[in-house]
């Protein structure tokens, strides 16, 4: 098994100077507060006419332009967008960077996909913790952390990892525990997972589950819960215990049934479709598709989201869950 950091792993005088969190969304808002609240030296880099320079403001910290907040900082990190983080680079960072400065990732895409192409004197690293960052934010004040990968893809100063981990440390991740990766690995892990199994392949799962039930005269109602709402159960299970773990609380009628007929759905042919989509992503032809959609104003996006919009299931799921205040949905 590979190692794992923590605690005791990172020191946190290795951020010795100024830290800059460029933007304050999901990833900036939980890394500035919980940085600033490990008694580090954070500002915060956001545009004068955004949201997030008064919510960084409200929260009490020091909020300045980023090329600013760049140009006091000795470890600048990037959490904007990805597909808006190759322009600001090229704008508001790169000019105001120095020799040993320390550039932060929370995701490789730009960087092993060549987007930015960082000098050679500054360090080039990654922290992604692995949540989102509302719960990196919560679980570090109830004192435990969220899980995370570091990664070091330039080594300009010599102690490019030791910095990496005490920034792991300041955000909470060291808590947790840490693991090594590299910025192709986890690039390359992160575009296959969300586009095979978490996002990609469970909702068209879903879908697929709840038309083939509606189209043969079930209750779309009936339907929704079945093939959406139960979803959570299960996947619960299997986080909280493992693949045995979720069979052992099951019934025996579906374990049988799920063991005999899940191959039906997901096989060898699917495993080639797999295949099919890590070529893709491996030789960057995602990478150069996505990046295309981006600069032609995203036309396929606006009309795969509207088809899933409309899909049938949302409007039933959207009253259903009108029905069942419990769930904090917006
Ligand atoms: P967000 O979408 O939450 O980022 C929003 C922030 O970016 C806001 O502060 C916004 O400022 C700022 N911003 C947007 N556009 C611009 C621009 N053109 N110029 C300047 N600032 C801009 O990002 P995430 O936190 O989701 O992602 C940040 C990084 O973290 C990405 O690399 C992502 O892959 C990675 N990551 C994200 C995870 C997640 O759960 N979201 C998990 C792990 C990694 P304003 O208020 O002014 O609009
Ligand atoms: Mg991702
Ligand atoms: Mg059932």
């Amino acid at each position: 098994i590979t190692k794992m950091y923590y605690e005791e792993d990172a020191d946190l005088s290795y951020l010795n100077e100024k830290i800059a969190v460029i933007g304050y969304g999901s990833q900036g808002h939980a890394h500035a507060l919980n940085l600033d609240d490990t008694g580090l030296d954070v500002v915060v880099g956001a545009r004068k006419n955004g949201k997030s320079w008064k919510k960084a403001k409200n929260d009490e910290l020091e909020v300045k332009k980023i090329q600013d907040a760049v140009e006091e900082a000795k470890y600048i990190s990037m959490l904007i967008p990805d597909e808006v983080q190759p322009m600001v680079y090229e704008n508001k960072i790169e000019p105001y960077l120095d020799k040993g400065d320390t550039l932060f990732f929370a995701h490789g895409f730009n960087v092993h996909y060549n987007q930015i192409k960082p000098p050679e004197e500054v360090n080039v690293v990654m922290v992604a913790p692995k949540g989102p960052g509302h719960l990196v934010r919560r679980v570090f004040k109830e004192d435990t952390g969220t899980p995370g990968l570091i990664a070091v893809n330039q080594n300009a100063t010599g102690d490019a990892k030791e910095i990496t981990l005490a920034y792991a440390k300041g955000i909470g991740c060291t808590k947790a525990g840490v693991i090594e990766t590299s910025f192709k690995e986890e690039t390359e892990t992160d575009l296959f997972g969300e586009q095979v199994d978490l996002c990609g392949g469970v909702t068209e799962m879903i879908k697929t589950t709840f038309e083939t039930l509606v189209e043969e005269g079930y209750q779309p109602e009936v339907a929704y819960f079945e093939s959406l709402h139960e979803l959570k159960l299960i996947v619960d299970l299997i986080h909280e215990k493992g693949l045995k773990g979720m069979w052992n609380s099951v019934s025996n009628t579906a374990e049988y049934g799920g063991l005999t007929r899940g191959e039906n759905i997901i096989n060898d042919k699917s495993k080639q479709n797999m295949k099919k989509i890590l070529d893709d992503i491996q030789k960057g032809k995602f990478a150069r598709e996505w990046i295309s959609e981006n600069q032609t104003g995203l036309p396929s996006m606006k009309r795969l989201r509207e088809m899933e919009e409309n899909h049938e299931i949302e409007e039933v799921g959207k009253e259903l869950r009108e029905m069942m205040p419990w769930l904090d949905g917006e």
